[in-house]
């Protein structure tokens, strides 16, 4: 297997140089949307899969034959299983400090409640906590944890490495349709996410094969509900609906442009027409996209939102 796979395009983390250590699929979690697929045997006793020297030779191998202009923004332990269950994160993220390239770990966060785990997580750059649900029967549902783990200690958890964190926190909520998307689920998740205070809140939908069949993602107007619900108790809330354009370089295309950040942030019309207006587009443009199916136009709270047609994944 591969320690180090890329680097690949990311809009969260830039150009994102992958670090698979720990060979799948070693997870506390079976989630049902694993693009990984099942969990035969779940585990949350964290132990050696390769040693940390191997990690950074792997890494340092792969960075020696990048072409001279391709350059490395993170360096980001996302394996095909949870990266806390290596014992060694935190001497792996040491060793890779004399690279001098920020370092990202996305994590489940099942075992945040370990003062190891936490402490090792502390000496990333940027980190990503999966928080699904704060309900401890849908948590079960979507996630099916290790029998021996606990919603009400992992919550507690998280705060608390929040507060002791210096780096960029950023949480992930995959929306099942069905599942997590009902107001009340996602009006505690909100409560939960308002008091973490987060750097950035995603919510994700499944754009790729899942684990189990039959999982899809919300409609796009209860999406939008969604992220308006998030949005009012938190200011940094973005959409991960599988474009990875970045939609904060303005490429002074409206039609693009448009695209790209209602991908990310569904927008009000009056946004929508100031953005039209800076380059001297008409609203024909926005018609023509509705039209062809690639914005979608809907009503929230009496007012009309635009966001970029998705596929959901049935
Ligand atoms: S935590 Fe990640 S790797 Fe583990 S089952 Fe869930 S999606 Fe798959």
């Amino acid at each position: 297997m591969n320690i180090v796979f890329g680097p690949v395009p990311s809009r969260r983390l830039g150009r994102s140089l992958g670090i698979n250590n720990i060979p799948p699929k070693h997870c506390s979690y079976s989630c049902l949307y694993c693009q990984v697929g099942k969990t035969s045997q779940t585990e949350i006793a964290p132990r050696v899969f390769f040693q940390p020297e191997k990690i950074v030779e792997a890494v340092k191998d792969r960075l020696s034959r990048l072409e001279p202009d391709e350059r490395v923004d993170y360096l980001t332990f996302v394996p095909d299983g949870e990266p806390t269950l290596d014992r060694n994160l935190a001497t792996s993220i040491k060793l890779l400090r004399e690279l001098n390239i920020n370092i990202a770990v996305i994590s489940n966060a099942s075992l945040i409640w370990r003062d190891d785990v936490r402490e090792a997580l502390k000496l990333a750059d940027w980190v990503s906590l999966k928080i699904d649900s704060v309900d401890a029967d849908c948590w079960r549902r979507i996630n099916r944890p290790d029998p021996a783990l606990r919603l009400q200690t992992i919550l507690p958890a998280i705060q608390s490495f929040a507060d002791g964190f210096d780096g960029f926190l950023a949480t992930e909520t995959m929306l099942l349709e069905a599942i997590n998307t009902a107001d009340e689920q996602i009006n505690p998740l909100g409560d939960y996410l308002e008091q973490l205070q987060p750097d950035k809140a995603y919510l994700a939908i499944p754009t790729r094969p899942t684990a189990e069949a039959g999982m899809a993602a919300p409609d796009a107007e209860r999406l939008n509900a969604i992220y308006q619900t998030i949005k009012a108790r938190l200011a940094n809330v973005e959409l991960l609906t599988g474009y990875e354009g970045n939609a904060f370089a303005a490429s002074g295309d409206p039609v693009e442009d448009l695209l790209a950040i209602t991908a990310v942030h569904p927008m009000r019309r009056d946004a929508v027409q100031t953005l039209l207006a800076k380059s001297q587009s008409d609203w024909s443009i926005v018609a023509n996209l509705v039209r062809k199916n690639q914005l979608r136009e809907l009503q929230y709270q009496g007012k009309t939102y635009y966001l970029r047609a998705y596929r959901p994944k049935k």
